[in-house]
């Protein structure tokens, strides 16, 4: 990590602060993408203690296990289905029961948590999007969740230029575009859900997003559905 730039008062700058919040909420992304290579072991080092720097917190506590692998994972589902709610314009509930128990700590050295893991978790990210919830987006080509930094539509050059080409070369595109654009989908979705063009297999395996919208729907559904039958 960067040095810090301090001001004569020990403060950082508000500039450096900033920058510290998004590289924390970037992790959060990469980690729902599966581009930062989290395990058991390294999930506090790896995107705990970022966040908690990046809200500016001195310390986090309350651990007294090691994570579980299926926390993990379950952990890994529920944000990126909450980015993803907010990327498409709709809300991201976090039910309190899925925080457990955890206390509130207010000191000199700030506001932190003491919890579980996955309370940590939800609060850090909820804490990280306070005032950039605009920025959590999902890329108009792949559809994986990103998180914006400018005005970009897309999550990596790789995406944008593809759909500069097809601009050119796909005589349908530009209508399906502005669309898709309309109805918060990607292009390729929109073909496929109105079963118009469908994609062909050779472009569907030139195609392997890890992390992009397909795993991350199927994981939605009995997530939803097991929240339905509880009395
Ligand atoms: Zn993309």
């Amino acid at each position: 990590m960067r040095k810090p730039k301090r001001k004569p008062n020990g403060k950082i700058t508000l500039v450096e602060a900033q920058r510290r919040r998004l590289d924390a909420l970037d992790r959060w992304f990469r980690f729902v993408n599966d581009e930062l290579a989290i395990t058991p072991e390294n999930f506090r080092d790896k995107l705990l203690f970022p966040s908690a720097w990046g809200l500016e917190q001195k310390g986090i506590q309350g651990f007294t296990e090691p994570i579980e692998p299926a926390e993990v994972e379950e952990i890994k589902v529920e944000i990126a289905n909450g980015l993803k709610e907010l990327a498409d314009k709709r809300q991201w509930v976090i039910p309190s029961a899925d925080l457990g128990s955890f206390n509130i700590v207010i000191s000199q050295l700030g506001t932190s948590y003491e919890g579980s893991d996955r309370a940590h978790a939800l609060l850090a990210v909820s804490g990280l999007l306070r005032g950039d919830q605009w920025r959590s987006a999902r890329c108009s080509w792949c559809g994986k969740p990103f998180l914006k930094k400018k005005r970009g539509e897309y999550c990596s050059l790789r995406c944008s230029q593809r759909v500069r080409t097809k601009r050119i070369r796909d005589p349908r595109w530009k209508k399906d575009e502005a669309q898709a654009k309309k109805l918060g989908l990607t292009v390729n979705e929109l073909r496929t859900e109105h079963g118009e063009i469908k994609t062909t297999r050779s472009e569907r395996r030139r195609h392997p997003f890890p992390g992009s919208r397909r795993p991350l729907g199927s994981q939605i559904e009995p997530r939803m559905a097991r929240r339905e039958a509880d009395p």
